[in-house]
């Protein structure tokens, strides 16, 4: 594995998660994956540990640590178990609006609760509005102290068990990027509802559902930062923060992908030797490996880039769309290494290849990622 400098201290941070997924996650991914478990146990370990709410910081019960740590640690959840590593995910990714722009009151009450083991989820998505997040029509008016919102929401992570729902709503009438602002709802506000546990082709682990909001009355104090207007920076502002996490997940199931195929490479014989020693089959897995170094990079540059508190909407766009697309290349290729039990769910590697389809899909697909590349680097070419 390259490393380019990394600490003792992250050493140790990518040892402890690495021991955590050996002993924890990759023994139980088969089980969650096929029952849809929920590993509430394991997230409540990982958390002692110290392996979650990594970007949070200390003051309100979080980590404390750098972008980069958490992509070295992420890298490790998303190799034991992508599903895994989704759940615990979306519940980071909740909180970011609120670190980048939460009042002091909101982050140390929300943040708090998350850091005391509470779930929360990210709600931007509608059934109507998914890459054109300004397309969503969820509306949240101002009556008297409490803001009352409507509206539909779409295939959020951890809904099923979300203690609080970050929500971005419009507040203006007009379709502008300024009339829209970001909510902390209470799961347990009267008129939301949480839709059954939708069916999916990967990470059955991870629990995806519509939520409804029939006239929930928020009050005005969890409208995020107290001013209306922000949703869109911030909502846009926590895909930058969280998109070398996502890619450092795809990745580490592309590894684990890699790994496992590497092995059987070794063991499985055919016209009387290992097929690792086929050249066809070699050069698969050097291939492979050289897209997941290059993954790798990627996120710890994106991340890198956070930590000195750069813009880094391009490289965390790379980071994404690299890393989702390689995930997906390298884990069709461990099915094939497998042969016909590559296309077995008795073996590891149809599982990593059902759960990495995802990452070309969330938190901005890779056709939304290519676009904000495109856009991003035009600036320097466009007089
Ligand atoms: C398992 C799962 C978990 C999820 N978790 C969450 C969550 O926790 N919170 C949340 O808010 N959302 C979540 N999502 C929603 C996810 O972010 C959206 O599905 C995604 O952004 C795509 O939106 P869409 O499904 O509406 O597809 P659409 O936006 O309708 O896109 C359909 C296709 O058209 C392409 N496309 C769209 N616009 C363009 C364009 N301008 N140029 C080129 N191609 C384009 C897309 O890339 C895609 O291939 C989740 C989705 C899934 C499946």
């Amino acid at each position: 594995m390259p490393n380019f400098g990394l600490t003792e201290e992250q050493e140790m941070l990518r040892e402890l998660a690495r021991k955590f997924a050996d002993e924890e996650l990759i023994p139980n991914a088969e089980q969650w994956d096929r029952d849809g478990v929920f590993p509430e146990d394991s997230i409540n370990n990982a958390r002692d540990l110290g392996l979650l709410n990594c970007t949070i910081p200390e003051a309100y019960g979080g980590m404390g640590l750098t972008y980069l740590d958490e992509v070295i640690i992420n890298e490790e959840l998303g190799r034991g178990d992508p599903g895994f590593a989704t759940i615990t995910g979306v519940t980071m990714l909740a909180c970011h609006p609120l670190i980048y722009g939460g009042t002091e009151e909101q982050k140390i009450e929300y943040l708090g609760r998350v850091c005391n083991g509470k779930i929360s989820a990210y709600c931007v998505t509608e059934p109507g509005a998914g890459s054109d997040v300004k397309a969503i029509s969820t509306t949240a008016e101002l009556d008297g102290d409490s803001y009352i919102i409507n509206g539909a929401k779409m295939w959020i992570g951890g809904a099923g068990h979300a203690d609080w729902f970050y929500v971005l709503a419009r507040t203006g009438a007009d379709n502008s990027l300024d009339s829209l602002s970001g909510f902390i709802v209470e799961a347990n506000s009267e008129g939301l509802e949480v839709g059954k546990k939708e069916e999916k082709m990967g990470q059955r682990s991870s629990d995806t559902r519509a939520v409804r909001f029939n006239n929930v009355k928020v009050p005005k104090e969890n409208l995020i930062g107290g001013v209306e207007g922000n949703g869109w920076l911030q909502a846009m502002t926590s895909f930058d923060r969280s998109r070398p996490m996502l890619a450092s997940h795809a990745l580490g199931n592309a590894r684990g992908a890699m790994e496992e195929a590497w092995q059987y490479a070794n063991e499985r014989r055919t016209f009387g030797k290992p097929i690792f020693e086929h050249q066809s089959i070699s050069f698969m897995l050097a291939d492979m490996s050289t897209k997941i170094e290059a993954a790798r990079l990627l996120a710890q540059k994106a991340a890198s880039m956070l930590d000195k508190g750069e813009r880094a909407t391009l490289e965390s766009a790379h980071a994404k769309r690299y890393a989702a697309d390689i995930g997906m290349e390298v884990t069709t290729d461990s099915v094939q290494i497998f042969g016909g039990y590559g296309y077995s769910e008795e073996f590891p590697a149809a599982r990593r290849m059902r759960g990495a389809k995802i990452y070309q899909i969330f938190g901005g697909t890779s056709q939304i990622q290519r676009l904000i590349i495109g856009r991003e680097l035009n600036k320097g070419y466009k007089k």
